[in-house]
């Protein structure tokens, strides 16, 4: 039996693909062979990574003069790669909204000077700060945020106003979640663990002009996105099943209506909890209403042990991985994509009826 999986990532996928893979799995397309087994060379292989990328292009409306790269290492690795390949001036401007906006700007600290141009660190990551006239140096290579912020349950609604410089932003968390402007970013990335596909595979989307032979001396090779780039990131053997499985959950949102019907889908479950949050006497939200995320909803009851009570509860009923991030506590219900409807409203019901019966 499945259960609804609510886990922040690796998170629940859409159980079509899964079926899919299941049926490939000994013989992908009369090959013979899965398509873990085979040569990232192979013309099989190079047919579904070209057709990956095809269907991503496609999807997110991504221009010809944007490079889409599928890596390893996760965001964590590109918390160095994004500095190593984009600070000139060896600066940059870092929003600091949660826990993955700190790490990328403590590491970036390693390479250049990184500068804090605003936090919400005062009130527990709780709200996005207004980012519409920031102090940015002058000379800072890029603006870095992180648009979801997964473990704190807030959104960036309104990017920040860069004052003309280059945007990089992590969106792990709210990838492919609604439609996007990319030409507002030089920098698009995320690990696919959260709404894209299995752990293993970041997708990393750059405009062209950012991708150069002029990175910080000493980036090792595999971490130059031009080296990457020139190389259809096939410069070594790529996660190759992870960017199988990201292909099929691609095709999933083309046939579900693409990125406008999945933000209506998304819009919608979130609605139904956060509706049940607002009036509830038990349970509530956590963040500053105007800057919820539809992705990641963090909620708590005010009592720890009613929080333990309620995610033992919920855990036998079907409804795992509910608990908050550990530094945090809590709870939390990550609704990606794959997340369907009635597991929304299932929750829903099941927290009215622990309200009721610990009133
Ligand atoms: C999970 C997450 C990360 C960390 O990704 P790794 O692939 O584990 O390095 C970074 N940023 C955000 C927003 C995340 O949700």
């Amino acid at each position: 039996m499945r259960v609804y999986n609510f886990s922040a990532g690796p998170a629940v996928l859409p159980e079509e693909v899964l079926k899919e893979a299941a049926e490939e799995m000994l013989d992908y397309k009369g090959t013979g062979m899965s398509v873990m087994e085979m040569s990232h060379r192979s013309k099989a292989f190079d047919g579904i990574i070209k057709e990956a990328e095809k269907d991503l292009r496609e999807l997110m409306n991504i221009p010809d003069n944007y490079k889409v790269l599928f890596l390893q290492g996760g965001c964590s690795l590109q918390f160095a790669a994004i500095p190593m390949n984009l600070m000139k001036n060896k600066k940059a401007a870092y929003i600091v909204t949660g826990q993955w906006a700190k790490k990328a700007y403590q590491e970036a600290q390693l390479y250049g000077e990184a500068v804090a141009v605003a936090s919400s660190a005062d009130k527990t990551f709780s709200y996005i700060p207004d980012c519409s006239d920031l102090d940015i140096p002058e000379d800072a290579d890029y603006v870095y945020i992180c648009e979801n912020n997964t473990i704190y349950g807030t959104k960036f609604w309104e990017l920040p106003n860069t004052k003309g410089k280059t945007l990089v932003s992590d969106v792990s968390s709210c990838f492919l979640s609604e439609p996007v402007d990319v030409t507002k970013y030089g920098v698009i990335y995320g690990g696919v663990q959260k709404n894209v596909g299995p752990a293993g595979v970041v997708i990393v989307i750059v405009r062209e002009d950012l991708i150069t032979d002029d990175v910080l001396p000493g980036t090792p090779t595999m971490m130059k996105w031009k080296t990457q780039a020139d190389n259809d990131s096939l410069y070594n053997t790529p996660p190759c099943y992870g960017i199988y499985i990201c292909g099929k959950v691609f095709k999933w949102i083309k046939n579900m209506g693409g990125l406008e019907a999945m933000k209506v889908h998304n819009e919608k479950k979130a609605k139904i909890l956060y509706d049940f949050l607002d009036q509830s006497k038990l349970f509530k939200g956590t963040v500053e209403k105007k800057d919820r995320s539809i992705m990641n909803v963090p909620f708590v009851t005010g009592s720890d042990e009613l929080d333990a009570k309620f995610i033992k509860e919920a855990t036998a009923a079907g409804f795992v991985n509910l608990k908050g991030h550990r530094t945090v506590g809590g709870m939390r219900a990550s609704i990606y994509n794959a997340m369907p409807i009635e597991g929304v409203e299932k929750l829903v019901e099941f927290m009215k009826k622990f309200e009721a019966e610990n009133a």
